[in-house]
């Protein structure tokens, strides 16, 4: 690996470039010239001058020291971070998809309409609802244009006092957040021990201030809630709906579908469960089904199928727009492809066999760190910190060593339940030789714990970024070169 620490910036020469324009302008575009002086900046943006070489080398350099899913094994708990098939990404590069415009009339781009149209049937067919839209871009988009449809539902029914959502205490972060955004007021609610849904707890908080409740299946822990459809009844009694966060579908693929235990709306995440790879922030899709009786209220523009043809109806029916156009196109293609090429019966492998690999290391493991959860797991296993541990090494000091042995850390200090949490998902891409691999790291990590301490305290040292001062570099953010310049101009004296 390169291990040259200059910044880009500071390769910088005045007046070195890698392209440059023709001073003429070419067709249709107007010169600069012309511009409103009031867009132009007062001065040039800071901004690296560097030649094309430089610029490779930068980016090339930069991707060998980042970790993903094509280095190695990257167990991060709720996020499945499962490998995606290189020819859902070759699908989505064909220039009719990607140069496509999102205003182009819909005569023009009837495929990619068709696309929508079934990859939402099937995703209905998966998810066991009545219709669903691609609009939404992420899961929390997903969610909160849930919870709008949600809302109008209730509206529409004159119920205005149903205004707080139930959340248990293990949801995923985003669930208390989308109610919040979508102006609607979270009841908490507590779990058990094994964190399943308390159902007295559930009892205690169902009234008819309730418009329903957000419930992830298997939950925040991987464990499957055994009493889901006695939940799902209570809250339709007492006149709410049931919101499925579908983030965890890997889990459950093929085998259960969560409009047959009940729930009315749901988002699916196509950048964690259907072929879109994730993290850094890249685009993503958080579809939303729902069922028969709340399909009127599903956000605009929806695709339509007429006498062969397909068009957008745009209609004020529904809670109306929720993104531009119709959302993330290519993360739908990609998700499009991926069913169409495992098919109706391999789709059903998936989680069973997210299941068994999640299991596997649970049982690999469990001699060393502490399962607070007795029963088996789903799609992920979660532990709280090492068994035997007479020097007192934390979860962190395990997930930073972990990371220099060429494997990604699971989640750690998460779900909020257990002090020293780490949660494994292995996903079903993972073959058995590698789920050994980390058990028998893991392994000799939790000897390490009792034999040299301080291997783990002082890790990762193999990095290109070694053990960093958490709470200093959370004070003293440098997230730009500008802030970097201000950095050494304050604090001449440290050493960067
Ligand atoms: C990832 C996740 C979300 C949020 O999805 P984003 O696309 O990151 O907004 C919501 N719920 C659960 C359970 C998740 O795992």
């Amino acid at each position: 690996m390169n291990t040259d620490a200059t910044l880009i910036f500071e390769k910088s020469r005045s007046g070195r470039k890698a392209v440059s324009f023709s001073d003429y302008p070419y067709d249709g575009h107007r010169p600069f010239e012309e511009l409103d002086q009031s867009l132009l900046r007062e001065e040039p943006a800071l901004l690296p001058e560097v030649s094309e070489l430089d610029v490779l080398r930068h980016y090339t350099n930069m991707s060998q020291k980042n970790f993903g899913v094509e280095n190695g094994f990257y167990p991060l708990g709720s996020c499945t971070m499962k490998y995606n098939p290189k020819i859902n990404d070759e699908v989505q590069n064909f220039p009719a998809f990607k140069n496509a415009h999102p205003d182009q009339p819909a005569s023009s781009v009837q495929g990619i309409l068709k696309i929508y149209h079934e990859l939402a049937n099937h995703l209905s067919e998966i998810s066991g609802m009545a219709e669903t839209s691609l609009n939404p871009c992420a899961g929390a988009h997903g969610e909160l244009t849930g919870l709008m449809i949600m809302k109008a539902y209730h509206e529409k029914n004159g119920d205005y006092k149903r205004t707080k959502v139930i959340v248990p205490d293990s949801a995923h972060g985003t669930n208390p957040a989308s109610t919040s955004v979508a102006g609607m007021d979270v009841a908490e609610i507590e779990s058990t021990d094994e964190g399943r849904v308390k159902l007295s707890s559930l009892k205690e908080a169902l009234g008819d201030d309730i418009a329903g409740m957000m419930l992830t299946n298997p939950n925040t822990l991987g464990i499957f809630e055994k009493d889901i459809c006695k939940i799902t009844d209570m809250v339709h009694e007492a006149g709410g709906l049931m919101y499925y966060d579908g983030a965890n579908l890997n889990a459950m693929l093929g085998k259960v579908r969560p409009g047959d235990m009940g729930f009315d709306i749901l988002h699916l995440n196509l950048h964690k469960t259907f072929s879109t790879p994730h993290g850094g922030g890249g685009p993503g899709s958080g579809p939303v089904g729902v069922c028969e009786h709340l399909k009127e209220f599903l956000p605009s523009p929806r695709v339509r199928k007429h006498d062969g043809d397909y068009y957008l109806e745009e209609t004020n029916a529904g809670i109306g727009r929720v993104t531009f156009h119709l959302g993330n196109v290519l993360v739908w293609i990609r998700a499009y492809a991926y069913v169409l090429t495992l098919g109706h019966e391999n789709i059903k492998d998936i989680g069973p066999l997210a299941t068994l690999n999640a299991n596997y290391v649970r049982e690999l493991l469990r001699d060393d760190y502490q399962l607070p959860i007795s029963s088996y797991c789903m799609h992920e296993c979660v532990f709280d910190g090492l068994k035997d541990n007479p020097h007192g090494v934390r979860t962190l000091d395990v997930a930073k060593r972990l990371i220099e042995q060429d494997m990604h850390a699971p989640t750690i200090y998460f779900p909020l339940l257990f002090k020293e949490a780490i949660m494994v998902e292995p996903t079903e891409t993972e073959s058995k030789e590698t789920l050994d691999r980390f058990a028998s790291l893991m392994k000799a990590i939790a000897k390490e714990a009792k034999d040299n301490p301080d291997v783990l305290k002082n890790a990762p040292q193999k990095t290109p970024v070694k053990r960093i001062d958490e709470v200093f570099a959370a004070r003293k953010l440098i997230l730009s070169y500008r802030d970097y310049l201000d950095y050494k101009k304050d604090d001449e004296a440290l050493d960067f």
